[in-house]
């Protein structure tokens, strides 16, 4: 039988799978295909939730005596975009000039294409780790990722599954494959500001109250002065107003409500409960001001929503783990990985309620762009650094 040791071959055969999220598209049949001529056993939970699409996943171990490395990623992709502006199709992992271009191909069916055939590799030469290494894939990862990661990580809990690090394949190198190692991610909180004023006309402003006057005391609160000047593992706390919104067409009427929506990426300085209350104390003590609203006698009447669930600022502290995996890079490229905690958020912010988690990946230049590719170059020489990390990781033992 021929193991999957060729991550090209790997990827091309997800590429073709056109598994747009919620669309499974063939893609987890492809892994299981390759996964169980390497030992793996298979499983494919699909999850449901009200007002969303279901969504099946993939769960693979391949169970041995030792410690537990657990693989996460996604196989579902974003959409294509306008098809026609795509160089080669983007479901069909054609190859130009030494770059194989597919929807995925960094972002990141690429990635799980390069761990699938390191583990491969080790399986034909050396027999496969001695410990237990696991697959964590989900298809709802690009979309709304409800019934994804969260739940597959209760669900194998649920049956007793433990893992001892966990290392997630998403696109860390901002321009060279050795760029950068993710061990740790900032927070993310969005919320809405609501302002209500009175309406009127402009030229009588004392017998209205200008929401706009209010929300800009409001939005100036959140801006200035800055939350922090970032710590030694992190870059500043940062804030910004992505929308302010009134809807009034007239120029000659005091509009009765104005909103404004922001975002906070947040670092280890705060919690998200702390932020919050930083946030909610900024904007008391700003309602309260008279700078843009002289004459008014009451504080600004505002409405504060916090929308979705917070995401959870942390950092990896597991030496073994990320040695294991910079070491790796190093012996194989020649040089030191940053290590970075910038960027949005990642699935590893569920992970690491489980195990200890890093990221590293193929470079994510061209992800969610028409024409995304990868170097084939690339694909191997991620496939030698998982491939070295495993055997490196499993060596170290359990500290
Ligand atoms: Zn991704």
């Amino acid at each position: 039988m021929t193991l999957p040791t060729d991550p090209a071959a790997n990827l091309a055969a997800l590429i073709r799978c056109a598994s747009v999220t919620p669309a499974e598209g063939g893609a987890l049949g492809a892994l299981a295909t390759m996964l169980k001529p390497l030992g793996f056993s298979v499983e494919r939970p699909v999850f449901s939730e009200d007002g969303t699409p279901d969504i099946e996943n993939l769960y693979a171990r391949r169970s041995g005596n030792g410690p537990h490395l657990m693989f996460a990623g996604h196989t579902d992709v974003v959409p294509v975009g306008d098809e026609a502006s795509w160089t080669h199709p983007p479901f069909a992992a054609e190859v130009a000039k030494g770059e194989m271009f597919g929807r995925g191909a960094v972002d990141m069916k690429g990635g799980i294409a390069c761990f699938i055939a390191a583990v491969a590799r080790h399986v034909e030469s050396k027999g496969g780790p001695k410990g237990s290494v696991s697959l964590l894939i989900t298809g709802d990862e690009e979309g709304p990722a409800i019934n994804g990661t969260i739940k597959l990580l209760e669900w194998a809990a649920a049956r007793g599954e433990k893992w001892d690090a966990s290392i997630v394949g998403e696109p860390t190198n901002p321009d060279a494959l050795g760029d950068m190692i993710k061990i740790g991610r900032r927070g993310s909180l969005s919320g809405s500001i609501i302002v209500n004023g009175r309406q009127g006309h402009a030229a009588y402003p004392q017998l209205a109250d200008n929401p706009v006057r209010g929300l800009m005391t409001l939005a100036d609160a959140l801006l200035h002065p800055v939350f922090d000047k970032g710590t030694k593992d992190f870059q500043a706390t940062n804030l910004e107003v992505t929308s302010i919104d009134v809807g009034n067409p007239a120029t000659n009427v005091i509009p009765a409500k104005a909103t404004a929506i922001f975002n906070i990426r947040f670092n280890d300085t705060w919690t998200a409960e702390t932020i919050q209350a930083e946030i909610h104390n900024r904007l008391d003590k700003a309602a309260k001001r008279k700078k843009y609203r002289t004459g008014k006698t009451t504080a600004v009447d505002y409405e504060l929503v916090w929308r979705d669930r917070p995401s959870h600022v942390f950092l990896t502290r597991d030496d073994r783990l990320i040695e294991a995996l910079s070491g790796s890079v190093k012996a194989v490229i020649g040089r030191k990985p940053a290590l970075s905690t910038s960027g949005g958020t990642s699935d590893a912010r569920f992970i690491k309620d489980y195990c200890p988690v890093v990221e590293f990946g193929l470079v994510g230049k061209t992800m969610h762009m028409v024409d995304e590719r990868v170097a084939l170059a690339d694909l191997e020489t991620l496939t030698q650094i998982y491939r070295r990390f495993i055997e490196d990781w499993f060596e170290r033992g359990v500290s």
